[in-house]
């Protein structure tokens, strides 16, 4: 029988219990923090939604798998168990374990990139964007132009803009050392790109001799929408559908925090040989021996088993199925989402809920800050905090004003995103009430994560 109902997949086995906090305790523990939800103590916190990243839980499976590990430094069995896990789904000839999915990245900008050269994206997550920009490079975004319209209905807004990437390579092909592919589309509100369009890049790679690589952590989710939303897909295996995305690339940086379904890790792996003798060089400095990168062997048996777990069917259908949940709910009661829902985080529009507030004085902050006030929930803006500031020193505001809610893998249950919906509910009712934020103190660069605020005076 279809039932209406997706269950969790799971039950549960530990429990760690929740702080509650009365709302004066969550003004007090705000003005400490000078309203800035990343300075927040996370016992402080009920609903922790800050990210999806390496906050999940892990399964029986994997804690059996943290007391397997082995820690030889050299050739531990519990790497040839990553990395058999790896060549399941990406069969690289070359896997090369980090610590994070950033380290894969440093590695592979230091190997290709330099002054001069172009690295196109779908949208570069903020850590690429850094890494490319950090060795002199141009991180060029080129999504399709559906992906940059929050309200639109489209079934893949992570694609690349194929028009526009062929223009690019037409004019500078020679400069460009990788066409990166980002699955899911974090940065454009973790939203899928299709296999066809996968296809489409690789024929241009192929065209101008340019290698494609994946920067995959979401890459279950995306297979998972490639089998709901692309024709001939629908009854396909997910982890056929993963392999057929690694077959049309050339390498991949991977965070094993987000679809490695484990608390920590990301591997690079790569087809090239000499190119692959060049990043385990660069392993060597400042990550580690190359069959354990920045890892303990425990940690690579939770990733090896997290691998098997993520392709699961009843997995990926309650995980995607739960976050829709979160993102409809909001919908219905009149809260304004960015549509559709993607993989892992649900985003609320906070310019369109606050239109009294304009962008530099921080919409989005304002609206997080009042979430984590009613309900104790930790969100994270996605705006002008975290844009709006330039290396010239100027401030503009953000293309979007957004607050995003990252569910954790496995962690919360339907009650506890009911109780998010509410709070979401009563907060955007009395959102015209809401005040901006001035900013009293912050750093040169990446200022979302250390500034100070003030609530200005309504
Ligand atoms: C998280 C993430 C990264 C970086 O991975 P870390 O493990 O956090 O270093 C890179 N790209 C995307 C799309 C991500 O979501």
């Amino acid at each position: 029988m279809p039932t209406r109902t997706i269950i969790e997949p799971f039950r549960i086995h530990s429990v760690e219990p929740l702080r509650m906090t009365t709302e004066a305790e969550r003004r007090d523990a705000l003005a400490a923090a000078g309203y800035n939800l990343f300075a927040l103590r996370a016992e402080d916190v009920l609903i922790d939604l800050l990210t999806d990243s390496g906050t999940g839980a892990m399964s029986s499976e994997q804690w059996a798998g943290i007391q397997r590990g082995d820690e030889a430094y050299a050739g531990s069995p519990s790497w040839f168990r990553f990395e058999a896990a790896v060549k399941e789904l990406f069969p690289f000839p070359h896997v090369i374990p980090t610590h994070q999915g950033r380290a894969a990245e440093k590695i592979l900008m230091a190997a290709i990139g330099g002054p001069g050269k172009g690295v196109p994206n779908n949208t570069h997550f903020d850590t690429t964007r850094a890494n490319v920009e950090a060795v002199g490079a141009e991180a060029v975004d080129l999504v399709i132009p559906e992906g940059l319209d929050p309200a639109l209905e489209h079934p893949f807004k992570g694609n690349m803009d194929l028009a526009r990437l062929e223009a690019l390579l037409r004019e500078r092909a020679q400069d460009v050392p990788a066409v990166f592919m980002t699955i899911t589309n974090n940065s454009g509100g973790g939203q899928p790109v299709a296999l066809e369009n996968l296809r489409g890049v690789r024929a241009l790679c192929d065209r101008y001799r340019v290698p494609l690589m994946l920067d995959a952590c979401r890459f279950a989710e995306n297979a998972w929408f490639i089998r709901e939303r692309e024709s001939g897909h629908g009854e396909r295996d997910v982890a056929d559908i993963v392999r057929d995305i690694a077959a049309l690339a050339d390498g991949m940086t991977m965070s094993a925090k987000k679809d490695g379904l484990a608390n920590i890790g990301g591997w690079l792996a790569v087809r090239d040989d000499e190119l692959a003798a060049r990043c385990r060089n660069l392993l060597i400095l400042t990550e580690g021996f190359p069959t354990y990168g920045g890892l303990a062997g425990r940690d690579l048996d939770a990733i090896a088993q997290g691998l098997k777990e993520v392709v699961e069917h009843d997995y990926l259908r309650y995980r995607v199925r739960s976050t829709w949940y979160l993102g409809e709910g909001l919908h219905r009661a009149g809260v304004p989402v960015m549509r559709p829902v993607g993989g892992h985080a649900v985003y609320l529009d906070a310019r369109r809920l606050l239109p009294h507030v304009p962008p530099l004085e921080y919409p989005g902050q304002a609206l997080a800050v009042a979430l984590y006030e009613a309900g104790g929930i930790r969100s994270c803006e996605i705006g002008t905090v975290m844009f709006g500031r330039h290396p010239d020193g100027s401030e503009t505001p953000a293309a979007l004003d957004l607050v995003r809610l990252a569910i954790p893998r496995r962690t919360y249950t339907q009650s506890h995103v009911d109780y998010v919906i509410e709070v979401c509910d009563e907060v955007a009712e009395r959102a015209g009430g809401l005040r901006g934020y001035r900013i009293t103190q912050e750093p040169p660069a990446l200022r979302h994560f250390t500034a100070r605020f003030e609530p200005l005076a309504s």
